[in-house]
């Protein structure tokens, strides 16, 4: 043993809301085949590489200053980025950008929500908004989604004018089940938020449906729309998360972001890496092909996929999720217990691998 390892948990001052949570644990195994986490399977082109190591070499010479805190260069190019996919005019002033989208919901929550105040979110979900709710003390207003895991927009608006939560968060597609929203359906939801909606659009570039940013215009002092580049970019070990906004929005966040958060490395890497969106993007109808493929497969092995707009799917009945994953992974294949009963999700990954579940889900216990 080492050093203070007689100290446990149960013995630190921990936060009395804090204790007997659970961290976010997406287990990190060592297997051949990993469909857990929804990544991008296709590593960065060479040239990608190539580009993110001049680009980290030049800007090293630098390392002895702060990166520039409002990170002015790399919001402009996303803006760049989001105005051509989506149509709508954006500019540096309207993106905001963080270590992962997992920081940018942080940052809304220490900035709209905080103690005293109530997120909702329409579960199943993305299980970090009610993790990052309870870091911030945001108290959580769980919603459910539909039996078939869409979601009623009438009823949600509903239940966010009864409840008046501060933040709503919406996602589109939703992970874990995989369905997107379209934004023409999301117009009662945000009339009746009496504060901030958050649309968590990190699998967007995988959706049919268009983005929620058409419709910041008319809704500048609601709504955010939150992205990554973890997922289609392939950038998930880049750390790069943004959002769309009005400025003053943008504003707010500067309130409590931590100066300097986004390394000097982080800003020339992600730059350099969207210069190769093009070549990086095209792996988006590739791996929507091969999810299209996964689903018939997995129907004609019996199974009832979720209908999916992502790169993952939802999948199941399973008698037992928990005896059928572990089963998979026996098998070399790591994919995702969500704790919906009866239910596993699976990555979309490359073909050989998208083969390599399907042969395990020949074999897995029912
Ligand atoms: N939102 C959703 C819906 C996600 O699934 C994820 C990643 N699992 C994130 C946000 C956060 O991703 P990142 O911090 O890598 O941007």
């Amino acid at each position: 043993t080492g050093p203070a390892d007689e100290v446990t948990l149960a013995d630190l001052p921990l936060r009395e809301d804090l204790r007997g949570r659970s961290p976010y644990g997406a287990p990190q195994l060592d297997v051949p085949v990993r469909l857990n986490t929804n990544e991008n399977p296709y590593p960065p082109p060479p040239e990608l590489v190539d580009d993110v190591t001049a680009a980290v070499r030049e800007v090293a010479a630098g390392l002895h200053r702060y990166p520039d805190r409002d990170a002015v260069a790399l919001r402009q190019d996303l803006a760049d980025y989001l105005s051509v996919s989506t149509g709508v005019l954006l500019s540096e002033r309207n993106l905001w950008a963080a270590n992962g989208s997992n920081e940018i919901l942080q940052q809304i929550l220490q900035a709209f929500g905080g103690p005293g105040r109530t997120a909702l979110g329409f579960e199943p979900s993305y299980s970090m908004h009610p993790i990052i709710a309870a870091g911030t003390r945001t108290e959580w207003a769980p919603t459910p989604r539909r039996e078939d895991f869409t979601l009623d927009t009438a009823r949600a608006a509903q239940i966010v004018a009864e409840r008046k939560p501060d933040v709503v968060f919406v996602t589109s597609p939703n992970n874990p089940t995989g369905g997107s929203i379209p934004p023409a359906e999301l117009d009662s939801l945000l009339r009746a938020a009496p504060g901030i909606v958050v649309v968590d659009e990190a699998y967007a570039e995988f959706s049919s449906q268009p983005s929620a940013v058409e419709l910041l215009s008319e809704y500048p002092a609601k709504l955010i729309v939150s992205r990554t580049m973890s997922k289609a970019f392939a950038f998930a070990g880049g750390r790069l998360g943004y959002l769309a906004a009005a400025p003053a929005v943008v504003d707010a966040l500067q309130l409590v972001r931590l100066p300097y958060h986004l390394s000097l490395l982080t800003q020339a890497a992600a730059r350099a890496a969207l210069r190769h969106a093009d070549a990086t993007l095209a792996s988006v109808a590739k791996l929507a092909a091969e999810r299209e493929r996964v689903v018939e497969a997995l129907l004609g092995l019996g199974f009832s996929p979720v209908p999916s707009d992502a790169n993952f799917v939802l999948f199941g009945p399973f008698a037992d999720a928990k005896a059928s994953w572990r089963s998979y992974v026996d098998n070399g294949v790591l994919i995702r217990d969500v704790g919906i009963a009866g239910h596993l999700r699976v990555t979309i990954g490359t073909p050989e691998e998208n083969d390599a579940f399907l042969a395990a889900s020949k074999e897995v216990p029912r």
